[in-house]
């Protein structure tokens, strides 16, 4: 068995579903932000990725990605649905996303849940060297880092949750609190996106273990300190940039206007197709700015690109035929022949598309409900080399927390909302450009290597690992 000295777990493997026929592994760029994320900085690293290749059945064998090896682990049919579709997400991830959606709490999952988080924690606990370090992630995984603990006390171990950490009155709701809770402090340092999310945890630690707690959320469990912070995700700003300066991305973009018949402004969002993004309150305050005449359809476009996401998961095939059901609604009364209101696409785009349509966009609207991050909005920015383009981002967005020099907005407010996209897309030059600017500025000084330089650079203080990443 080869072992690393630095093992890292997520749900996802970052890989293609289908190996190319010479058995070469590409790299899957899956509309998940995770995969995005990692995908720029272990390609070089002497890691092993623990995580699951997609489909059922027996793990495939896979091959490693240059210096990262790969080690899948398989999921049955049941485990994909108890554990993934169920637990992870129609459990954990409405009620970690403020409950926008009921949560639904099935005993079942649970089981399959604790149980495929044993496999994942075995699998790593074998191919981790002696001393090493396993960096698990997010809320697939929630138990793992005590499981691993059990099965290797001689390894470092991080835990770092993409997704919001709910209010403890939330969290209180769930029938498997204290295993949640206590599976996560398995780790030696909990990291979240946001401060208020370590509070939290903080606070139920208390609450639900009787651990004691200092200022700074370090948290006492069985004799142990298990440390606690906020990293905020971030982006590979340099990839994104130079896929926006590329000559052919430039084209596209330029094409993409003339294809939209050159309006004077184009809107642009782009999701996954989940109930937290807030797809359904900005297409309620577009059609009412096209209702009340303020915006014209031959003037403007939007485009809405919605990956589909989790369609075996019934909350998201209801929620796809709403909004494909009011896309419809708008463009049946808004739209003319050859003038479309709304350009809706169901479809995932490549980084390279995904350039071209941020250049097009004047007005970037991102307004989810809740959102861990939202890279999106991250990679909007980095696309703007020109210093153009507006983004209106939702306060609920822990992106905002960083790019406080968008046009931030609260989407349950649809008065609020129609008002801030006029003024972003009425906004002068120089202001647009003061913002972006001032955006890009903080995104070059905090991009995806500086994020895992950060958080493992505080899980080992050596800074032995971090010493791998490149660069
Ligand atoms: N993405 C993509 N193709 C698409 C749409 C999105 O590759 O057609 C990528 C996007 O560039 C971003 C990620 O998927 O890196 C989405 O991350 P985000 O944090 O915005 O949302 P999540 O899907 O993780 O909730």
């Amino acid at each position: 068995m080869r072992q690393s000295s630095l093992v890292v777990v997520a749900n996802r493997l970052p890989l293609d579903d289908s190996t190319a026929p010479d058995g070469a592994c590409e790299w899957r760029r899956s509309p998940g932000g995770l995969a995005s994320a990692l995908h720029a900085i272990l390609q070089q690293t002497p890691a092993t990725w623990v995580g699951w290749a997609g489909g059922t059945g027996e793990a495939p064998s896979l091959p490693d990605i240059g210096t990262l090896r790969i080690r899948p682990v398989g999921l049955s049919a049941d485990e994909l649905h108890g554990y993934y579709e169920g637990f992870a997400n129609s459990t954990l991830w409405p009620l970690y996303h403020d409950a926008v959606e009921q949560p639904v709490f099935d005993r079942g999952w649970w089981e399959t849940y604790r149980d495929v988080n044993r496999r994942f924690a075995e699998a790593a606990a074998e191919v981790v060297e002696p001393g090493g370090a396993v960096w698990v992630q997010d809320y697939h995984l929630q138990l793992v880092p005590q499981l691993i603990r059990e099965l290797r006390p001689d390894v470092l171990i991080g835990f770092f949750l993409h997704v919001p950490f709910p209010p403890p009155e939330l969290f209180m709701q769930l029938p498997r609190r204290v295993e949640l809770l206590r599976g996560m402090l398995g780790a030696d340092l909990v990291g979240f996106q946001r401060p208020q999310a370590a509070h939290n945890v903080a606070q139920l630690a208390v609450k639900l273990l009787g651990a004691p707690v200092t200022a700074n959320d370090q948290i006492t469990v069985d004799g142990r300190t298990v440390r606690t912070g906020a990293f905020p995700v971030s982006i590979d700003v340099t990839e994104m940039q130079a896929l926006a300066a590329r000559p052919d991305v430039r084209d596209r973009a330029r094409q993409l206007r003339t294809d939209l018949g050159r309006p004077r402004r184009v809107l642009l969002s782009v999701d996954r197709l989940d109930y937290t993004k807030g797809i359904e309150h900005r297409l309620t305050a577009y059609s009412e700015l096209l209702r009340d005449g303020r915006v014209k359809v031959r003037d403007t476009v939007m485009i809405q690109v919605a990956v589909p996401s989790r369609e075996r998961v019934e909350n998201y095939r209801v929620l796809r035929d709403r909004i494909e059901g009011e896309v419809g609604r708008i463009n049946g009364e808004y739209g003319r022949v050859g003038e479309t209101a709304i350009h809706y696409l169901n479809q995932p785009f490549d980084r390279a598309d995904l350039a071209a349509l941020y250049q097009t966009a004047d007005v970037m609207v991102v307004t989810p409900l809740r959102d861990g991050m939202n890279l999106v909005a991250k990679e909007y920015v980095a696309a703007r080399a020109d210093d153009a383009g507006a983004l209106v981002l939702s306060e609920f967005a822990g992106a905002a927390a960083e790019l406080a020099d968008a046009f931030l907005v609260n989407p349950h407010d649809v008065d609020g909302l129609k008002e801030t996209l006029l003024h972003a897309m009425e906004a002068d030059q120089r202001d647009l450009e003061r913002r972006m600017a001032a955006m890009r500025a903080h995104l070059t000084s905090h991009d995806i290597l500086a994020w895992a330089r950060a958080y493992l650079t505080a899980l080992d203080r050596t800074g032995r690992i971090a010493a791998w990443l490149r660069r």
